[in-house]
């Protein structure tokens, strides 16, 4: 179906949208060239005047920076997103030996409810397009430009921000073969990791729609009981049909599968936890981001220590399964998901706006 934002047409569509509009077929191909850039048709300089015009009328489907925040501690930068419908959604550039990695936002905020995550306080608003989410990473292109103005400034992105993109399948996949094609971001589809709270028939689509895409699951317990306290998709998912579709992706593509596990204090974090985790993922190819939960102000639940979750990665190591604590990046920038958003839809209230 075509879509009704530019942004997220393809050389096809674009092809179409011209034969429907009276324009010569090359000007499918100046405006794609545009696209990958994030240039609405105001400044697609070499398309007439007259074609602009009609363009301008259709929805573009974009993501202005409107605030930047920079970390005092290291290079990541936390960002505001306005959609051209006013919502907000934000995304943060972290910048590693290997490049930068920009995680960007799927939903204007989510209805998975996880207990520990800000994004999803007050449910979700909308879905994002596939135009919204390549604008999202566009945008930093152009407010970042590399130093030869040549390779791109984002070499890597993943789908952690606000939103479950797997709950926007259609145009979650639409993003990633745009962001991959060569015509598109061109950027190599195993420098893209998308990451679900475990929607499990969706999962099994995702390994045939994006096979060479990296998978990541949030896990965040090693059974059923602890994991339906945090995550209410544990209740229609259970981890006997949830596992079973992770080994599933790790047997397709010969990849391993990345479960995130957030260190919760006295909650998930014990020794038997690290245990029972073991247990659970033996057997599969697939290794385990540790990150020590970040506090959310409208939450009560704390993370542990560095400390204690270095212990529980060489706990997880000592059982055959590979295992990481996550660097932390931006901690003083709000770096966790949907905290940004929501200080400044707070600040916004507080003003009466
Ligand atoms: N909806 C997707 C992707 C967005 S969240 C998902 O659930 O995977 C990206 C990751 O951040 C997920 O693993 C999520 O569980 C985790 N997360 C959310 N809130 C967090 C917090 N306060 N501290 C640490 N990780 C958090």
């Amino acid at each position: 179906m075509m879509p009704a934002d530019l942004a997220s047409m393809d050389m096809d569509e674009l092809s179409a949208l011209m034969a429907g509009l009276g324009e010569p077929k090359f000007r499918a191909g100046q405006v794609l060239s545009w696209l990958a850039r994030g240039v609405r048709p105001e400044g697609m300089k070499n398309i007439p005047a007259s074609l602009r015009k009609k363009l301008e009328e259709i929805p573009f489907g974009g993501a202005e920076i409107i605030e930047q925040k920079h970390s005092q501690k290291d290079e990541t930068v936390k960002f505001l997103y306005e959609l051209d419908d006013g919502n907000i959604v934000e995304g943060v550039l972290m910048t590693y030996s290997y490049g930068r990695t920009l995680c960007i936002s799927s939903q204007v905020g989510c209805r998975m409810g996880c207990a520990f995550c800000a994004s999803t306080l007050n449910g979700k608003v909308r879905d994002l397009t596939a135009g919204e989410m390549l604008s999202e990473v566009t945008a930093v292109e152009r407010l970042i430009p590399t130093a030869d103005g040549k390779k791109r400034t984002v070499t890597n992105i993943v789908m952690m921000g606000c939103g479950e993109p797997l709950d926007n399948y259609d145009n979650t996949i639409r993003f990633l073969r745009r962001a991959t094609a060569a015509d598109g971001l061109g950027i190599s589809p195993r420098n893209i990791s998308v990451s679900t709270c475990g929607l499990v028939p969706k999962i099994y689509s995702f390994i045939e729609d994006a096979p060479h895409i990296t998978l990541c699951i949030s896990l965040h317990a090693p059974n059923d009981e602890l994991r339906r306290r945090t995550m209410p998709v544990a209740n229609a998912y259970s981890l006997s049909e949830l596992i079973p579709a992770a080994k599933h992706y790790a047997d397709v593509t010969g990849r391993r599968v990345i479960f995130e596990y957030a260190l919760i204090e006295g909650v998930n974090s014990s020794e038997e936890h690290a245990c029972e985790l073991a247990a659970l993922l033996r057997g599969i190819n697939c290794h385990v981001n540790l990150i020590p939960l970040n506090s959310v102000k409208e939450r009560r639940l704390n993370g542990v220590s560095r400390k204690k979750a270095a212990e529980f990665a060489a706990l997880l190591e000592k059982l055959h399964v590979s295992a990481t604590v996550r660097r932390e990046l931006g901690t003083d920038i709000d770096g966790a998901c949907g905290q940004l958003r929501n200080k400044h839809i707070r600040s916004q209230e507080e003003e009466g706006v």
